[in-house]
C-alpha cells in the first residue's frame, strides 16, 4: 500500500475562530485528512511570541481552537491533532535551524512584516519574534512535510522553509524535503464591515456564536452602499453579504432570484439576509451540535491532544535523531 504523503499546518491559539478560518482553511483541512497523512498543530509557542506579556488566556485558547476544529469536522482519528509545545522537538529543531538562518532572511520575511503590522499594539521587538519564520520552518520541516496547505496570499511565507531546507541539506546532507505549496481553494468571507474578517477588526462571525448572535451581527452587516433605500437597485457583486450568501446558499434558483431581486430592487437587504440566515443555520447546526457535544467531554479533549502529540512525536524524534547526527552532535 502506498504511504500517504505527509502535510502539516498550524494555527496560533489567539481566541475563538471565525467563519473566515472555516472558509479559508478548516473546510479544506477536513477534505485533506482523507487524502494525506495530516499533522495539525495548535501553535502555542507562536502565540507566546506575541502574547508573552499576558499568558493568562493561552491555555483556554488552545481548548477553544481545538473545539472549533473538531466542530468543523477535523477528525483526530484521521489526523494528528496536537499542541506544538507538547512535542518538544519543535523547539529543538528551531534552535538547530537558527544556527544557519541568515538574519537577512528573517528581516525580509513577509510573515514577519505582516505580523508586525497586524499586531501594532504589542511590543514585538524581541529576539523570538524576529525568529518567528525560523520556528515556522522548524514546524514544517520537523515532519519532513511533503506539502503545506496555504491560501494564495501566503505562498511567499513558505519560501523561507524551502530556502532553509536547501541550506541545511547543503551543509549537512540530504535530510529535508522542500515542502510544496498546496494552494487552498478558499472562498471569500468578508467581515461585517466588508473588510477581511478578523478578530482584531471586531467584524467576525465566530464558529462558536449561537444563531441569535449570528443574526444580531448579520442584520447590521454592510451591504452594497449604493442601496441606501429599499427602492434603490443594488449590485450583488459589490455587496459583502453576497459573498457570504455564495458560501452558504447552494440553491441556484434562489440565488438567481436574489440576484435579480437586488438588481431590480424588488426586495430589500433584510429579506436577502433572512434567506441567507436559513442556509447558514442549516450549515452551522451540525457544527454547533458537535461543538456543544465536545464541550461536555473535556477528558476526551485531553486524550485527543495526547494521542496527537504521541503520533507527532514519533516522527519528530526520528527527524531530530537524523538532525543531531548530521550536525555532529553526540546521539
Ligand atoms: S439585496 Fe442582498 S446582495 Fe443586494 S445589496 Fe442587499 S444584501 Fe447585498
Amino acid at each position: 500500500m502506498n504511504e500517504k504523503k505527509r502535510i502539516f499546518s498550524a494555527m496560533r491559539p489567539t481566541g475563538k475562530l471565525h467563519y473566515g478560518h472555516m472558509a479559508g482553511a478548516l473546510i479544506n483541512w477536513v477534505k485533506l485528512q482523507d487524502q494525506y497523512d495530516c499533522f495539525w498543530g495548535i501553535a502555542d509557542w507562536h502565540a507566546l511570541m506575541s502574547d508573552y506579556a499576558d499568558v493568562s488566556k493561552i491555555r483556554d485558547n488552545c481548548r477553544e481552537i481545538l473545539l472549533d476544529w473538531l466542530a468543523v469536522g477535523v477528525d483526530p482519528n484521521k489526523a494528528a491533532v496536537f499542541v506544538q509545545s507538547h512535542v518538544k522537538e519543535h523547539a529543538e529543531l528551531s534552535l538547530a535551524l537558527s544556527m544557519i538562518m541568515p538574519l537577512g532572511w528573517l528581516e525580509r520575511c513577509p510573515t514577519y512584516k505582516e505580523q508586525i503590522l497586524n499586531l501594532q499594539n504589542k511590543d514585538l521587538s524581541t529576539y523570538a519574534f524576529l525568529g518567528y519564520p525560523n520556528l515556522m520552518a522548524a514546524d514544517i520541516l520537523l515532519y519532513k512535510s511533503w506539502g503545506v496547505p496555504v491560501g494564495e496570499d501566503q505562498n511567499a511565507h513558505l519560501e523561507i522553509s524551502r530556502e532553509i531546507s536547501r541550506r541545511f541539506n547543503n551543509f549537512y546532507g540530504d535530510i529535508f524535503p522542500e515542502p510544496e505549496t498546496l494552494l487552498t481553494p478558499s472562498a471569500k468571507m468578508p467581515g461585517l464591515d466588508g473588510r477581511k474578517m478578523s478578530k482584531s477588526y471586531g467584524n467576525a462571525l465566530n464558529i462558536a456564536d449561537d444563531m441569535k448572535t449570528v443574526w444580531d451581527k448579520l442584520r447590521t452587516m454592510t451591504t452594497d452602499t449604493a442601496r441606501e433605500r429599499k427602492t434603490d437597485p443594488g449590485t450583488p457583486e459589490k455587496c459583502p453579504v453576497w459573498d457570504v450568501q455564495k458560501f452558504f446558499n447552494h440553491d441556484p434558483q434562489e440565488m438567481a432570484e436574489l440576484h435579480e431581486g437586488c438588481l431590480k430592487a424588488s426586495f430589500g437587504c433584510m429579506d436577502c439576509k433572512k434567506k441567507l440566515m436559513v442556509h447558514l443555520e442549516e450549515a452551522m447546526a451540525p457544527i454547533q451540535a458537535r461543538r456543544a457535544d465536545y464541550e461536555k467531554r473535556t477528558d476526551e479533549l485531553d486524550d485527543i491532544l495526547k494521542a496527537g502529540a504521541d503520533k507527532a512525536r514519533k516522527v519528530a524524534e526520528q527527524t531530530m535523531d537524523e538532525v543531531r547526527r548530521a550536525m555532529g552532535l553526540l546521539c
